[in-house]
């Protein structure tokens, strides 16, 4: 093999698996190339941050990721001055060094984060991309490579927790749902090693618990949660027992929901 075809080979190595299911590949390309900020809409578990960091490495970029919750603040963002020795430091939060090193920027669930981060977001997403950093007194420009790419799960229906439509109106979005049965079971089978032939009735199951959405269920079974009964089923797990713990005791705490569920599963396999 010559040098290059090995640093290829070495290259697609560093790139985590993501298997497309759509054109979201193209189009976070096009969004990378022209600047713009992506929203991807969807369900837990189904493949949003595999992508992101599959995009990332296959554009040769940094990746800062972060999980938001209900007590982040913009600070947590940007940054804050610590006290070290002595001394304060400042010291950069993650979307700062993302600015500052053009890479990607991703915000798992914006929504959850406080109203302030919103202030900062703004001026990033339009075409003037800066950040400001007022305690620093800094005005960062971001450079051509820096992408915000932001998630949320609109299936919480929390209407307090819902992008206001000034801040949407930022970002091109794209849709994600739980892939297609075939791509599922491929997925899966690669994630677990378990063969696909055992892992199909099993993304079976998945299509008839996410059927029960909205009843009893305030979400349907994810991709990660198949991939982990699929990981327990591979190590030794009896099938039973590894649906039991992965496929229906996270979805519910409810006993007669969850009596539901076992006969779904006992029909459905
Ligand atoms: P989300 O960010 O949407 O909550 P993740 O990206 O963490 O979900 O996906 C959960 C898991 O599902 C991943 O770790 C991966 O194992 C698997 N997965 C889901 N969709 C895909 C896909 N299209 N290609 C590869 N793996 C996937």
């Amino acid at each position: 093999m010559t040098r290059s075809a090995l640093k290829a080979v070495a290259d697609d190595l560093d790139i985590p698996y993501y298997k497309a299911v759509g054109d979201e590949c193209e189009l976070f390309e096009h969004a990378f190339r022209h600047r713009l900020p992506l929203l991807l809409k969807g369900p837990t578990g189904c493949g949003k941050t595999r992508f992101v960091s599959h995009m990332a490495a296959r554009l040769g970029r940094p990746l800062y990721t972060v999980s938001c919750h209900d007590d982040l603040t913009a600070a947590d963002l940007t940054g804050r001055y610590l006290l070290k020795g002595g001394d304060t430091v400042w010291a950069d939060g993650p979307l700062t060094r993302a600015v500052r090193e053009g890479a990607v920027c991703y915000l798992d669930e914006v929504v959850e984060a406080r109203k302030d981060v919103t202030v900062v977001l703004h001026p990033l997403t339009d075409d003037r991309r800066l950040l400001p950093l007022d305690r620093t007194g800094e005005l960062l420009e971001a450079p051509d490579d820096f992408m915000l790419v932001v998630s949320y799960n609109p299936g919480y229906q929390n209407v307090l927790k819902t992008l206001k439509p000034s801040t949407r109106q930022r970002f091109l979005a794209i849709e994600f749902d739980f892939p297609a049965p075939e791509d599922e079971a491929a997925i899966v089978a690669r994630e677990s090693g378990l063969p696909e032939e055992r892992v199909a009735p099993l993304v079976r199951l998945a299509g008839a618990l996410r059927a029960l959405k909205g009843q009893d269920l305030e979400e349907g079974v994810s991709t990660r949660l198949l991939v982990y009964c699929a990981t327990l089923i591979r190590s030794g797990v009896k099938p039973e027992r590894a649906i039991r713990t992965a496929l229906i005791e996270p979805l519910t705490d409810d006993a007669d929901v969850r009596q539901a569920l076992l006969r779904v599963a006992d029909i459905a396999l």
